[in-house]
C-alpha cells in the first residue's frame, strides 16, 4: 500500500474542507464548512498530505497520479452516524398501516414494528444477513458515504445480538467503507420478557450484566445504545444500561426524545454519551443540556417524514443555543428505509432550516464526532484519512439541492477509489 503513487486532486471548483479542530462544530461555527477555491489536494499513503496551490503541488510531486475533479466539488466522504442496516426483511405493510391512521406505538403493541424485525432476524441465517446487507450497502458510493455506523437491536437475546453483531463485523470486513458497530440490545423489551411480571427489570439486567459485558469482551461493538421512550425503556432503565456500558468500556449513544420528551437529552449528557439521537420532542431543558455538553445532537429528519409526522427536531434552536448537530439517515426497515444521506441533507435545509454549509458540516465532521472518529475522518485536512466524495456540480449548495438524486460521481476510502 505504501508503495502506491500519491494522488493529486486538481480542478475542483470547490474543496469543502470542514477543516479545524478534531471535534464537532457547534453553534455558529457550523456555518463555516471551510470552502476553498483554486486549491489542489495531495493524498499519500491513504491520508490527506497537503492542500495547496495546484502549481506548487504539481511541481513538488511530479510522481503523483492526477485525479481530474472536472470542475466538481470535493468534500469529505459523508458519515452516516445512525443506521440499523443489518436486518432480515422490509416492513412495507406497516407503511400503509400508518398511512391509514394506525400509530407507531400501536403497531409495536400489536407485535409489529421492532418485534417484527426481531422475529425476522432470529429466523434468518447469519450468512443471509451478511449477504443482504452487503448488497444493500453497495449503494453507499452513489450517496457519497464513506463511513457508516450500524446498530444491532433486532436480536434482543445474548445469542441473537451476538449473531447480529458478528454479521455487522463480517459486513465491515467485506465492504470498502468504514463501519462503526453499536450494540442496541436495549432496543425493545422482547416479547418473551414482556409476558413475565418482572420481565422488564429482568431484561434490563440481562442487557447490563450479560449482553454488554460479552459484547465488550468479544470486541463486537464500539458503542452501546438504548431506545429511551415511553413504552420502551424509561430514563432510569436507560441509565442502568448506559452505566453498565461505561463500566465495560463501551461508548454511549441514546435514542432520545423521539416521539415524547422523556428527559432523554439530559440523560445522554449525564452519562457523557457521544450522541443523543432523534430529539424531535426535546424540551427547552434538553436543548440547554446539549448546548453545554460535548454530546452531539444527531437529527434524523427522514424518519419523521416517513412516519408522516409534522413535528421535526428543533435544529435551529439547538444550533442557536450552541449545540453540535449531526444529520444521519436512521436507515432501518420500519421507519426510514433509505441510505440516501444527501436526501437527508435536502431535508436538513428544506425542513430543519439549515444552510447548505451547516448540513454538510452535520454529515461530515459532526457525523464523525458522533461516531467517535473526529480525529480520523470527516475533514479534508492534513493527517486525516483520505475519505473523499466528488460531486458533479460546481457549487456545494447543489449537493442538497438535487432533491433525491445525489450528484456524487466517486468516493475514496483511505485514498482507495470506490465508485457507484
Ligand atoms: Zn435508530
Amino acid at each position: 500500500v505504501t508503495a502506491a503513487a500519491p494522488l493529486l486532486f486538481v480542478d475542483a471548483a470547490e474543496v469543502v474542507t470542514c477543516a479545524g479542530p478534531a471535534a464537532a462544530r457547534r453553534g455558529a461555527a457550523m456555518a463555516d464548512a471551510g470552502v476553498r477555491r483554486g486549491v489542489a489536494v495531495l493524498v499519500r499513503d491513504g491520508r490527506v498530505a497537503a492542500i495547496d496551490a495546484p502549481a506548487a503541488l504539481r511541481r513538488d510531486h511530479p510522481d503523483a497520479t492526477v485525479v481530474d475533479c472536472a470542475g466538481g466539488v470535493l468534500t469529505p466522504g459523508l458519515v452516516d452516524s445512525h443506521t440499523h442496516a443489518v436486518f432480515a426483511a422490509p416492513r412495507a405493510a406497516e407503511h400503509e398501516l400508518r398511512a391509514s391512521g394506525v400509530g407507531y406505538l400501536e403497531i409495536a403493541a400489536r407485535g409489529g414494528g421492532i418485534h417484527r424485525s426481531v422475529r425476522d432476524l432470529r429466523a434468518t441465517p447469519e450468512d443471509t444477513l451478511v449477504a443482504d446487507a452487503v448488497a444493500r450497502l453497495a449503494v453507499l458510493p452513489r450517496h457519497g458515504v464513506t463511513t457508516i455506523e450500524i446498530k444491532s437491536g433486532y436480536g434482543l437475546s445474548l445469542d441473537a445480538e451476538r449473531t447480529q453483531l458478528r454479521a455487522i463485523a463480517r459486513v465491515a470486513a467485506t465492504i470498502p467503507q468504514r463501519v462503526v458497530p453499536t450494540c442496541l440490545a436495549a432496543h425493545e423489551v422482547p416479547l418473551e420478557f414482556r409476558d413475565r411480571p418482572d420481565g422488564r427489570a429482568e431484561y434490563v439486567r440481562l442487557v447490563a450484566e450479560e449482553i454488554l459485558p460479552a459484547v465488550a469482551r468479544e470486541r463486537l461493538a464500539t458503542f452501546a445504545d438504548v431506545f429511551c421512550e415511553p413504552g420502551v425503556f424509561t430514563a432510569a432503565e436507560a441509565r442502568t444500561v448506559l452505566d453498565a456500558a461505561a463500566a465495560v468500556g463501551l461508548g454511549r449513544k441514546l435514542h432520545a426524545d423521539e416521539l415524547h420528551d422523556g428527559d432523554g437529552a439530559a440523560l445522554a449528557v449525564a452519562v457523557s454519551a457521544t450522541s443523543a439521537d432523534h430529539l424531535a420532542a426535546i424540551s427547552a431543558t434538553g436543548i440547554a443540556a446539549l448546548a453545554a455538553a460535548p454530546t452531539v445532537a444527531t437529527l434524523l429528519p427522514a424518519t419523521m417524514l416517513f412516519l408522516g409526522r409534522d413535528r421535526q427536531a428543533p435544529a435551529r434552536p439547538l444550533i442557536e443555543a450552541g449545540a453540535a448537530v449531526a444529520l444521519a439517515t436512521d436507515f432501518n426497515p420500519g421507519t426510514s428505509p433509505t441510505l440516501n444521506l444527501p436526501l437527508v441533507l435536502t431535508l436538513g435545509v428544506s425542513v430543519l432550516h439549515l444552510s447548505a454549509a451547516e448540513a454538510l458540516v452535520a454529515a461530515t465532521v459532526n457525523g464523525a464526532a458522533a461516531s467517535g472518529l473526529a480525529d480520523r475522518t470527516g475533514q479534508v485536512a492534513p493527517g486525516y484519512d483520505a475519505d473523499l466524495a466528488l460531486w458533479g456540480v460546481p457549487d456545494h449548495r447543489e449537493i442538497p439541492y438535487w432533491y433525491g438524486a445525489p450528484p456524487c460521481t466517486a468516493t475514496w476510502v483511505r485514498g482507495k477509489l470506490v465508485t457507484p
